[in-house]
């Protein structure tokens, strides 16, 4: 457009200055031929003037005068010519200019056009028609025919697959094509414009096309590539998930029939092999478990279950499960809970456990003195839980902080590798915590210690807060005498925080010595600074310190009687529950969450013989359930199948006698567990007898299979192997009222 006007102008101003030059050519001819004439009558007047002839003087005056009169007339032009002359240079300098311009408009449009060619872009330009306007050297080449052949027709490619078409917000249209061409099919990817020209009103579309093809192939490869990972990974989670069951089984037989041996009489020598059995069993069982949490993991199966938990019970239980670990290193585990955070929170508690157990596991695990110290606090955030698991162990070399959250790789991987385990536990917490959305890092000083820290987002689940209603007069004190950092300073926190002015001792002889100084209301000795000085403390403390409590370990319980004999009011068992040091405080129990309740409850097995029916098809299992049930006190009957289970429990409730329990394996030959639990189930639903408790006893542990066996109309859920006090607290959940007289 811009070209075209430029060459208009141009050719305007070319003819105009033609004009003006023809017209100044004739003004002045002109101009010569009148000085011409003058000078011809003034010689004509001075020859009349010599010859005195007045007749021819007056015609030369009057000639003269009209000449000069006509001259005077002709000097306006003469001034226009100039200006005409002026003009005509100015023209002519700018026809230079913008011949220049011209030439440089073609040279650029030259260099467009073959960058556009030199970019290997497809270019076809079509009008309202559809007939082709335009096409670049690439169009021609990927059509297989020449420009000529091309222009002014409605020539299109033939497409072998179309992909989805997308408008971009300016109205390109972008989308992509399989072309079949000569050298074989090209992916050629679009983005088409609507564009005007400078004929009026004629509409054409533009096609700008991208070669993709090799693109699109690797991106295929990839594809593939993945969805063979894909396959593979789903395999090996399979294939683990087989193996895992299939490890489980034995070891339930290795497992329980080494306690049931340990409850033998045995030489000492007996007892340390079975102790050995049992140990390599919990190894071998904690590593499947990795395992396969690891492959859970990988697979992206990692699901959390949230629900409403009582946070405090659930660290202390961590910490009571790990106290005998604890103890038979001769180090301390204890655990602080800041009293404001919620009594029960929102979270998936079997994982965040999970999470502890580990931490505090290494902790444990990595410490040969001092101790282990679990402290949970409200974080900055609202509903952000730090839980804070310290030791005073070997600590974490810097170089491998990093790289210990990674699978299979621990801070010691000398040949000479003192501790066991397989470097797994802390890659499963930190993709743990990390699906909790949490924060999970460490700090640590090589030989002095390691600190992980855990912040999580625990939603309150109610109102209420932890907060113990310890009855604490004003001005109440308490004397702590204990040889250890670890205990003694989180029971001060404590009591500090309930009201209590504390002071902590390590020494006997100085904790003495405070005796002797002012009053104290309470006195707490731990048992660590030895028991005869802790006899000699309470013997030395005046009667008016009403509350003496001696703190023991469950090994140092023997000493009980002698402690209170010597004047010790109250004992304390360690680790030392919040619920157990309020309640020497006056403070009532709150009500505990009915979860982890059971844990507390008394564990003893019901007095009562149930009579149960066992359902399962591995022999060594069935002797096992047998001898463990009867070790109990209970009547089993083993049956070898789903068909035979229901057929027992049809003769026994036919017979008047009907099971109180029923523990079924889930994965027998024939009719399996589910199918048998469905079919006793439906059996009840026809007559009037009570639903009997079916608990399922598999090696199956995730999510699914726990709510494929409730969705069958099964009441619990054991995993094997089977642990003696988790299928205790099975046979204390059969209601009393359901158990035949
Ligand atoms: P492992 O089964 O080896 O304990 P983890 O993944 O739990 O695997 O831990 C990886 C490594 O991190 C351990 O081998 C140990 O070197 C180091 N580690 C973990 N916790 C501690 C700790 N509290 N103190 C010292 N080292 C630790």
């Amino acid at each position: 457009m811009r070209h075209a006007t430029c060459i208009r102008g141009i050719t305007s101003a070319r003819t105009a200055l033609g004009r003006f030059a023809i017209s100044a050519t004739v003004r002045v001819a002109l101009a010569v031929v009148a000085l011409t004439t003058i000078l011809t009558y003034l010689i004509f007047v001075l020859q009349a003037a010599k010859a005195a002839s007045e007749t021819m003087l007056l015609i030369a005056i009057a000639t003269t005068a009209l000449t000069a009169a006509a001259c005077g007339a002709l000097a306006p032009l003469v001034r226009s010519n100039r200006r005409l002359r002026q003009e005509i240079t100015r023209r002519e300098g700018r026809i230079e200019a913008l011949s220049d311009r011209l030439w440089e408009l073609r040279e650029a449009e030259e260099r467009t056009k073959g960058l556009l060619e030199a970019q290997g872009d497809v270019i076809v330009r079509r009008g309202g028609d559809g007939r082709i306007a335009y096409v670049n050297d690439a169009f021609c080449a990927l059509a297989g025919h020449s420009r000529d052949s091309l222009i002014g027709k409605t020539y299109t490619l033939t497409v072998l697959e179309q992909g989805a078409t997308s408008v971009v917000a300016d109205g390109t249209r972008a989308f992509d094509q399989k072309i079949a061409t000569q050298d074989g099919p090209r992916w050629i990817s679009w983005h088409e414009v609507s564009i005007r020209t400078d004929a009026a009103s004629d509409q054409q579309t533009q096609s700008v096309g991208r070669d993709i093809t090799d693109r699109v192939r690797a991106e295929r490869v990839l594809a593939e590539a993945r969805d063979q990972a894909d396959a593979a990974n789903r395999a090996k989670s399979r294939f683990l998930a087989i193996v895992s069951h299939e490890i489980r089984t034995p070891l339930n037989g290795i497992l329980g029939l080494a306690d049931l041996l340990r409850d033998t009489r045995l030489t000492p020598e007996q007892e340390s092999y079975v102790k050995a059995v049992r140990a390599s069993g919990d190894a071998l069982f904690s590593l499947i478990e990795e395992i396969l949490d690891f492959s859970k993991i990988e697979a992206g199966k990692l699901d959390l279950n949230i629900q409403p938990f009582a946070l405090e019970a659930l660290v202390e239980s961590a910490v009571e499960l790990l106290s005998p670990r604890a103890q038979a290193k001769a180090i301390d585990i204890a655990s602080y809970i800041d009293d404001r955070l919620p009594r029960m929170v929102l979270g998936d508690a079997t994982r965040l456990r999970q999470v502890l157990l580990n931490l505090a596991g290494n902790a444990v695990k990595f410490t040969e003195r001092g101790g282990v110290t679990l402290i949970v606090e409200p974080g900055a955030a609202s509903d952000e839980v730090i839980i804070q698991v310290r030791d005073t162990g070997i600590g974490i070399d810097p170089g491998a902080r990093e790289r210990i959250f990674s699978e299979f790789v621990q801070g010691d991987e000398g040949a000479a590798r003192k501790f066991g385990g397989t470097g797994l536990g802390l890659a499963i917490s930190k993709r743990i915590v990390d699906h909790m959305g949490g924060r999970l890092w460490l700090e640590s000083v090589p030989g002095a210690g390691t600190s992980f820290t855990l912040s999580v987002t625990l939603p309150r689940a109610e109102t209420a807060n932890i907060n113990y209603e310890v009855a604490v007069s004003a001005g109440s004190s308490a004397l702590i005498i204990a040889a250890d950092d670890i205990v003694a300073p989180l029971i001060a926190r404590r009591l500090t925080r309930w009201g209590v002015e504390t002071q902590v001792v390590s020494d006997p002889q100085q904790g003495l010595n405070e005796i002797s100084k002012r009053h104290w209301e309470t006195v707490i000795v731990d048992c660590n600074v030895g028991t005869a000085n802790a006899i000699a403390i309470v013997q030395h403390c005046p009667a008016a310190i009403g509350r003496r409590i001696v703190l023991l370990t469950p090994q140092e319980r023997s000493d009980l009687a002698k402690l209170t004999a010597a004047g010790f009011s109250d004992y304390l068992i360690k680790p030392v529950r919040a619920e157990s040091l309020a309640a020497r405080f006056g403070a009532q129990s709150p009500d505990r969450d009915p979860f982890l309740a059971v844990r507390d409850a008394d564990t003893s097995h019901t007095t009562k013989s149930l009579a149960i029916l066992v359902a399962e098809d591995n022999e060594i299992n069935a002797l096992l359930a047998r001898a463990l049930l009867a070790r109990l006190g209970h009547a089993p009957t083993i049956v070898g199948g789903g068909e035979e289970a229901v057929a027992a429990f049809r003769a026994a409730r036919d017979a008047g006698r009907a099971f109180d329990l029923i523990l079924m394996d889930v994965q027998m030959p024939g009719v399996d567990g589910l199918a048998a639990a469905r079919r006793i189930r439906a059996l009840e639903s026809t007559s009037e007898c009570k639903p009997t408790r079916i608990v399922a006893l598999t090696a199956n542990v995730s999510v699914e299979d726990r709510e494929t066996c409730l969705a069958a109309g099964m009441n619990g859920f054991l995993t094997k192997p089977l642990d003696r006090e988790r299928l205790i607290e099975a046979l204390n959940l059969v209601p009393k009222s359901a158990i035949a007289a």
